[in-house]
């Protein structure tokens, strides 16, 4: 490590004090007419939010929830999701994905990652739905869609309805149609290092279905369909009318956030390159790419790192205080606690690999040209010391 030349600027790898300077009066406003009113649950600002997500995504109904996970844990519900029952879903997420089928006592059942885009693999689908499939479950990671049109291909041959977890992908698109709009069913997290981040948990269900979306509120409300009147099992899965006042602040800022994200994963690479940076092949660094018809909204910006060098990037970077994180160190077939699933090493070999060869890089909006430039040329210094 000793040959790296990059000036020391730290670099956090998300900085959201920077973001709330830009929205800080309105959002203390409209937390005051929260406190004023001292209505806290539901309400009308959880119903104004809603209505505008819904409108934003292009999906007939928004439904708010306490986090991403409950999001996707009472659309399983909803459709009864137990024990028997496979969801199919990737293995390359964060745990939630899988958490919820679990919780459920239904079976998770992996088809592995496309490497370009780290989604589900729509041309290994087909093969693993059996007859116990009751949903299928991709995932739009780090902000960019998985490829829908033949996974909803496979998906309505085999009549199995499709919930996308678009938790890290509100406002991305694929073929001019959004995240939470392309299945039957979209669940989201405002958790505070998405692109959309509230000021403590919160969650979306999408849906076109109007029944469903019936469902899904009382739901959120252990099952009550009128007061004390429960047809069915829910839960506690609101969304506070405190998130919901500061999200509704931040969304018009969403398409600006992620317009100045997409921009600075470009200038990056341009900088990486135009520092002399090294090819993935030789040890370098692959940078993310947007697949056909689709647009990243790089909630996370994610490299690989050839040659078995990624923990070795990280180690630089962590010395340098430039922020970084792996997402995710372990693929979820390969965790202890779904061990009694069966899954083994070999099994899913592209999210194995991603595993060992992937690094979220600094991308927040208000990244200065100072940080990019640090991160660029430390970057490419690492590439050429092969
Ligand atoms: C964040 C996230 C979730 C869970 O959302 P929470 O709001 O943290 O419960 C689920 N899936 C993915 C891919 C996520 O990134």
């Amino acid at each position: 490590m000793t040959t790296v030349t990059a000036p020391a600027v730290p670099v956090p790898l998300l900085d959201l004090k920077k973001q709330y300077a830009t929205i800080r009066e309105e959002i203390l406003r409209v937390t005051a007419d929260v406190y004023e009113s001292q209505h806290f649950i539901l309400g009308p600002r959880v119903e104004a939010f809603e209505k505008a997500v819904a409108s934003y995504v292009g999906a007939r109904h928004a439904i708010g929830m306490s986090s991403g996970t409950d999001a996707q844990l009472s659309v399983m519900m909803a459709l009864g999701v137990g024990p028997g029952d496979d969801v199919v879903t990737s293995p390359y997420t964060f745990f939630s994905t899988a958490g919820a089928i679990a919780r459920l006592g239904a079976r998770a059942v992996f088809v592995d990652i496309e490497p370009e885009t780290f989604n589900l693999d729509p041309s290994k689908l087909e093969s693993a739905i059996t007859s116990r499939a009751k949903l299928i479950q991709p995932v739009h990671l780090y902000g960019q869609c998985a490829d829908m049109d033949p996974i909803r291909d496979v998906a309505r041959r085999k009549g199995v309805p499709v919930l996308e977890d678009a938790c890290q992908s509100l406002g991305a698109g694929y073929k001019g149609v959004k995240a939470g709009a392309l299945g039957e069913f979209g669940a989201f997290s405002f958790f505070p290092s998405k692109n959309l981040g509230g000021f403590g948990d919160g969650g979306m269900v999408t849906t076109q279905d109007d029944a469903f979306a019936a469902k899904l509120r009382a739901m959120r409300m252990h099952g009550e369909t009128s007061r004390y009147h429960h047809k069915f099992v829910g839960g506690n899965f609101r969304l506070d009318a405190l998130q919901a006042a500061i999200l509704h602040v931040k969304l018009p800022h969403l398409d600006g956030w992620a317009r100045a994200r997409r921009a600075n994963a470009a200038e990056i690479e341009a900088l990486y390159l135009a520092a002399g940076g090294r090819p993935y092949e030789a040890g370098g660094l692959l940078f993310p790419r947007e697949a056909a018809g689709r647009e990243h909204v790089f909630n996370q910006f994610v490299v690989r790192v050839g040659k078995g060098r990624r923990n070795a990037l990280k180690k630089l970077l962590d010395e340098r205080q430039i922020g970084n994180a792996i997402y995710y160190p372990v693929p979820l077939h390969l965790q202890e606690c779904f061990a009694s699933l069966g899954g083994r090493p070999g099994d899913c070999p592209e999210a194995e690999k991603a595993a060992n060869e992937t690094l979220a890089l600094p991308v927040f909006p208000e990244l200065t040209a100072e940080q990019k430039s640090a991160l660029a040329t430390t970057l490419a210094s690492f590439s050429r010391e092969l």
